[in-house]
């Protein structure tokens, strides 16, 4: 066993690798980029070096370097967790032939592997059932449409290379063919260096199931059950769980058994995942994933144990803890990634300070697995994931319970989140129902992300109460605790004042607040409302809570500046305090100035100055985190300036273009 190991990556897999290697009393190095030397990682770990600048192309992606600090700190062995090195089969050689043991597969299982095509090619072979589509080496256009139209549409172009979604294009009509096998290319060749694709027949109505697969060095290889990530949104999971709700027994049988096979094909040892389309009662191979899965904590919670202990064991040469009948599976487990991003600007991914975060109570139903504390930063430069929320219990419905209860407990200020997104798909009958599918959450849309609603009463008032025991605390107790409100309402009695009238902007709308104090509470008149009794107001640890009308509601009311964010049972309300004196500075218009919607590259410009436009032309392509975002012509005109070119790194806001509008969109 190994005394000391480096591990290749940051956030909240590398925590979680660092939590077990302590546990097995294994000493851990991390390494960080210059924008992580206060990261949680870099804490957690015995030892830490830098490895470089912030962008991961300059410090998370240097083979070398990190190899050189394993030499130096005297680490054994590497895990690369997922992302980053974790399929760089050129990194996995560099490392046996700096005689440092790659907490993974073979070299070669990486290759074959990492590429779709060839590894269809290989369980082809191995009679492991396939989606029909083309996987061959021609890649010229008239041999993919051909192919695409023996398929029959829809098709699905993806990258060979690809991951995470990334350059998949669906295609329903051969007229559209050339220009999204052109998408995918470009896709494909910026982010993974290799723009060859394959097609499949696009199945409408999949579930993605996925066997997890562990072989060791002395021949075994098992299969610790499925996970069911159907519930995807571009082709990403959001939520997954354990075991597949409604999988018949024997298919869960033949299914391990087809991914012990493609496992075995490969010569594979370590942690691995192969991935299914399941439909119909058909399941058809489409990838093997190489690595530790995201996703991992919810074969953990149903059958207890640590995958990366295992990962380790095997590394260093152990047979497996476990033989295929020793391994039994018990109850349910969920799992949510929490992103920093928003679902009402299409999921754009959004960066900030963590001013405020509060997950739920860990405990035998609860885990949380962050990289993040609050005071952090989310930067443009890494994956937006906040933590991954793992639940447990002894049935689907009594998990999706404590699902919902921990997303609703999860406090989060400073960066939009899809927390309340999560909690709708959570709450949903059809999820319940188990009536899932890879189309669920596009299918869903609409409920899952309603339109943005008017704050409603109790966060008014609550938000109301906070901005007055805040200015009680000033006035009336200086130097006092000023969480301590009790004293502070006596204040405002003392002074005289028998009402108060506060202007909230909420959206686009004004919003009106007047409190009247009353000896049991307060009468808050909202504008065009009735108006409601709050009693008994409290504030404990940070905690906000009244009786509004009858009702108790609580709430953590977060405030920077002028803005504040009412956290209250999943809900989040953000207000911000009109002050008459801040107003005015925003009446410009804007039009014609295109910024950008959110920090990135920009990948393509795809007009020059003093070119014609018509409303809905594309400007300017910009890619950020995962995906690509199109900038369009808001109405028919002229572009007056082009100020930036491909391959810049643009901050969120940032003029990218002038147009001079003629006829509004
Ligand atoms: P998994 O299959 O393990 O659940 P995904 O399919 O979500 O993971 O992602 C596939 C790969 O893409 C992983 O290696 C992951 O690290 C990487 N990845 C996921 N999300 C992002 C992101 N936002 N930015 C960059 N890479 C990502
Ligand atoms: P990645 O490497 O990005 O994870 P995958 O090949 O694993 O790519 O596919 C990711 C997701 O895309 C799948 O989980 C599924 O939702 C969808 N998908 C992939 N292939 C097909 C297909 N042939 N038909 C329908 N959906 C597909
Ligand atoms: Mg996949």
């Amino acid at each position: 066993m190994f005394d000391k190991i480096l591990i290749a990556n940051r956030g909240e897999i590398a925590c979680r690798v660092i939590k077990t290697a302590r546990r097995l009393g294994i000493r851990t190095v991390a390494v960080h980029s210059e924008a992580d030397a206060g990261a949680r990682h870099v804490e957690m770990a015995d030892e830490a070096v830098c490895i470089g600048p912030a962008p991961a192309a300059e410090s998370y992606l240097r083979g070398e370097r990190v190899l050189e600090v394993a030499r130096r700190t005297g680490a054994q062995a590497i895990h690369p967790g997922y992302g980053f090195l974790s399929e760089n089969a050129g990194f996995a050689e560099a490392c046996a032939a700096a005689g440092v043991v790659f907490i993974g597969p073979p070299t070669e299982a990486i290759r074959v592997m990492g590429s779709k095509a060839e590894s269809k090619r290989l369980m082809a072979g191995a009679d492991v059932p396939l989606v029909p589509g083309y996987h061959g080496a021609a890649q010229d256009l008239d041999t993919l449409a051909a192919e695409a139209g023996r398929i029959g549409y829809p098709v699905l172009v993806k990258a060979s290379a690809g991951g995470g979604g990334k350059g998949m294009r669906v295609v329903r009509e051969a007229s559209a063919f050339a220009d999204a096998v052109a998408g995918a290319k470009r896709e494909a060749k910026a982010a993974f260096g290799d723009d060859s694709v394959l097609l499949e027949k696009y199945l409408t109505r999949p579930r993605h199931v996925e066997i997890q697969v562990f072989a060791d060095t002395h021949g075994r290889c098992v299969y610790l059950f499925e996970r069911d990530c159907s519930l995807q949104r571009r082709h990403q999971k959001v939520i997954e769980e354990a075991p597949a709700p409604a999988l018949p027994d024997e298919i869960r049988t033949r299914m391990g058994e087809a991914a012990v096979a493609a496992a075995q094909a490969v010569g594979y040892v370590g942690a691995g995942t192969v991935e299914f389309l399941y439909e119909d009662g058909g399941f058809y191979f489409i990838e093997m994933n190489t690595r530790l899965q995201v996703e991992h904590p919810v074969t953990e919670m149903i059958t207890g144990l640590d995958l990366v202990e295992w990962q380790i064991r095997v590394a260093a040469g152990e047979p497996l803890p476990l033989a295929q009948d020793q391994l039994v599976r018990r109850g349910h487990a969920f799992e949510a990634r929490l992103y920093a991003e928003d679902p009402q600007r299409d999921f754009l991914p959004a960066i900030g300070r963590l001013v405020h975060l509060r997950p739920p109570e860990e405990g035998p139903h609860v885990r949380v697995d962050t990289g993040v504390r609050q005071g952090d930063q989310v930067s443009m430069f890494y994956d937006p994931m906040i933590a991954k929320l793992i639940v447990w219990d002894e049935t689907r419905d009594a998990a999706l319970r404590r699902l919902r209860t921990a997303l609703a407990a999860y406090e989060v200020v400073g960066v939009t989140t899809n927390v309340a997104f999560l909690g709708a798909i959570a709450a949903h009958p059809a999820f319940r129902a188990m009536e899932i599918d890879t189309g669920f959450i596009d299918r869903h849309r609409d409920t899952l992300v309603p339109p943005p609603a008017p704050v409603p009463a109790p966060g008014l008032v609550l938000a109301a109460l906070s901005v007055l025991l805040a200015r009680g605390a000033a006035a009336a107790h200086p130097s006092g605790d000023p969480h301590s409100p009790w004293r502070l309402v006596n204040g405002w009695r003392l002074n005289d004042d028998n009402h108060h009238d506060l202007r909230f902007q909420d959206g686009d709308s004004s919003r009106a607040v007047t409190l009247h104090f009353r000896p049991d509470g307060y009468e808050v008149e909202l504008e065009g409302q009735a108006a409601v009794r709050v009693q008994r107001v409290r504030c404990e640890g940070g905690e906000l809570s009244a009786v509004i009308d009858g009702v108790r509601v609580r709430a953590t009311v977060v405030r920077q500046g002028y803005e504040l964010t009412i956290l209250s049972d999943g809900a989040v309300w953000r207000l911000t305090l009109d002050d008459p004196t801040a107003r005015g500075a925003d009446a410009e218009g804007g039009s014609g100035r295109l910024t950008a919607p959110m920090p990135g590259t920009v990948v393509r410009v795809l007009v020059g100055e003093g070119q014609a436009v018509e409303r809905g032309t594309p400007l300017m392509l910009l890619e950020a985190m995962k995906m690509e975002h199109t900038i369009t012509a808001p109405g028919r005109g002229t572009v007056t300036a082009v100020n930036y070119a491909a391959g810049d790194q643009v901050s969120e806001g940032v003029e990218l273009l002038v147009l001079e509008i003629e006829e509004e969109g």
